[in-house]
């Protein structure tokens, strides 16, 4: 890591992509119309950037269509493929502390994440990707006889990717890799608060052979370049993440239009089961990584503790500590563990939780809004115990640095509480039983559960939820799926 002042002195010296990139170049929005992009750690504005709607998202359409149709790309063999994306993994390293500036920049996470997990990350997934493509063998049915039943799998098209801004780089990633590794055509839409990262990464992969038309990047808003995407006749599948409620969007968009594929992944309220065995230090170590890294922004953070009752003070009293060792901070300064939230008005979201959880539940550590460096958009680490199970701090997804400890009797009051929610993303089990954990992980209800760590996660291991978590899987040889088709081929001799 590099010190502060190296860190403030690059980031004054980025230069800023902010116009819409479309058919292999930079291009203003058709209307011309701008938004601006703000430092939530300073509440500057950083630039204002190419606002796209419904006629950009028709241009870069009709951009990834001709591209998938004279088969510049999806006509390469994997191996070529895989070239060009290894290279874009190569230039995403050369590039890293860039990558790391622009996301620490546009949406506040500190630089010590972005430079350790965000940009290496990305990269890592576009290299898992790329090196998986030319691995994958189609199928023969046992058909018998003089026929030959060939069960191909073949890119869809065109897929729209609306991603949010919590980690803008590797959201992005997570569909783009192995999209364009199945030989698909991709238009994205980076969330209004963050699309500087995927306006450069566009770039990139154009210096690293990435055709012209391949990958297309409209910055804009949801209700407009969003939705234009989600409407669109001529997408074959579009992939979201963020909210639940966006989500049910794309479904309809989907219904009244063409019925493209649409695979969600949306919120979650991952429950973290602590067992009275459990090694304690360690639960509590990652409990408090579960619930803030990353400002609590993350849709598969561990915000509900759920505690066997013997030993709910001492875990209540670990957390506490914990919560108070970390305090937010300037994102740019390496030392720095916690950011600013998003945006102020997200912060002020988050402070409406603080004072509905003050009202109904026991504060142990935190619960302020914070002022900073001009900006008041810093939510103090925060834990409440003794949460009813119907306060809305132990239902809502929270999205910020918020713990809800609740306690239980015995492993069937465990799971029931921890299946009462409408998500099923992720949950963690902590217990030195085998029995127990495998009984309480078949219970459970989620996308991922974790036995003895918190939201385990890799590029070999399919991420993604069930319920109003959403379906469909990111990560892993699972990911072609969402980006391919299987097509059969009948010949008889
Ligand atoms: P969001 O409001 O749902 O936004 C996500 C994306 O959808 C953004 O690009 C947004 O554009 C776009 N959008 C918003 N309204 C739209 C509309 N009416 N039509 C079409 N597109 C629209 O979510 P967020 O607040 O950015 O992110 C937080 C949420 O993401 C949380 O609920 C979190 O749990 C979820 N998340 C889930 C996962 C997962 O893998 N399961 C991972 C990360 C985050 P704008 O930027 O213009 O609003
Ligand atoms: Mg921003």
């Amino acid at each position: 890591m590099q010190t502060l002042s190296h860190y403030t002195s690059r980031a004054a010296a980025l230069n800023f992509r902010t116009e819409a990139w479309i058919d292999g170049r930079y291009v203003p929005a058709a209307s011309g119309a701008r938004f601006e992009t703000v430092n939530p750690a300073t509440a500057e504005v950083l630039t204002d950037v190419a606002r796209g709607g419904a006629e950009d998202i028709d241009r870069a359409v009709a951009a990834a269509r001709r591209a998938f149709d004279d088969r510049r790309w999806a006509g390469k063999t994997p191996g070529e493929r895989k070239e060009v994306l290894l290279r874009l993994a190569t230039l995403l390293r050369e590039n890293l502390e860039e990558f790391a500036l622009l996301d620490t920049l546009d949406m506040g996470k500190p630089i010590w994440e972005t430079v350790n997990v965000d940009a290496p990350g990305s990269a890592h997934f576009f290299q898992w990707h790329a090196e998986a493509i030319d691995k994958l063998y189609d199928e023969v049915a046992p058909t018998g006889g003089r026929d030959l039943a060939l069960i191909r799998r073949v890119p869809l098209g065109v897929v729209g990717a609306v991603v949010p801004w919590n980690f803008p780089l590797d959201m992005a990633t997570w569909k783009l890799a192995p999209a364009l590794a199945a030989g698909n055509s991709v238009v994205l839409k980076p969330a209004e608060q963050s699309p500087l990262s995927a306006l450069r990464l566009a770039e990139l992969a154009a210096e690293a052979g990435l055709p012209d038309g391949v990958l297309n990047v409209v910055p804009g808003f949801g209700e407009d370049a969003g939705q234009a995407l989600g409407r669109h006749p001529d997408v074959d599948c579009l992939v979201f993440t963020g909210s639940t409620e966006v989500g049910k969007m794309f479904q309809r968009y989907a219904g009244e239009s063409n019925m493209k594929q649409v695979w969600l992944e949306t919120g979650g309220k991952s429950p973290n089961l602590i067992f009275a065995d459990a090694d304690l230090e360690a639960a509590a170590d990652k409990a408090a990584f579960g619930i803030f890294f990353n400002q609590g922004e993350v849709c598969s953070a561990n915000s509900r503790m759920l505690v066997h009752e013997s030993i709910a003070e001492e875990m209540i009293a670990r957390m506490k500590t914990r919560a108070e060792a970390i305090v937010p901070g300037n994102p740019l300064d390496p030392e720095t563990k916690m950011g600013a939230m998003v945006d102020a008005r997200h912060a002020e979201r988050v402070a409406g939780f603080l004072a509905s959880g003050k009202q109904d539940s026991r504060l142990i550590a935190g619960g302020e809004r914070l002022t900073l460096g001009g900006s008041d958009a810093f939510i103090q680490p925060t834990v409440f115990a003794d949460v009813p199970r119907d306060a809305r701090i132990a239902r809502e997804e929270i999205f910020g640095p918020v713990l809800a400890i609740q306690t239980f009797k015995d492993d069937a009051e465990a799971i029931a509480i921890a299946n009462d929610s409408v998500y099923g993303l992720a949950a963690s089990v902590w217990t030195r039983d085998l029995s127990r954990a495998m009984a309480v992980s078949d219970a459970l209800v989620a996308g991922t559960v974790s036995v003895n760590t918190v939201d385990a996660l890799s590029a070999m291991t399919p991420f993604g939820g069930m319920k109003q978590s959403g379906f469909g899987r990111d990560l892993s040889i699972h990911s072609f799926d969402k980006y391919s088709a299987l097509k059969t081929v009948w010949i008889s001799y």
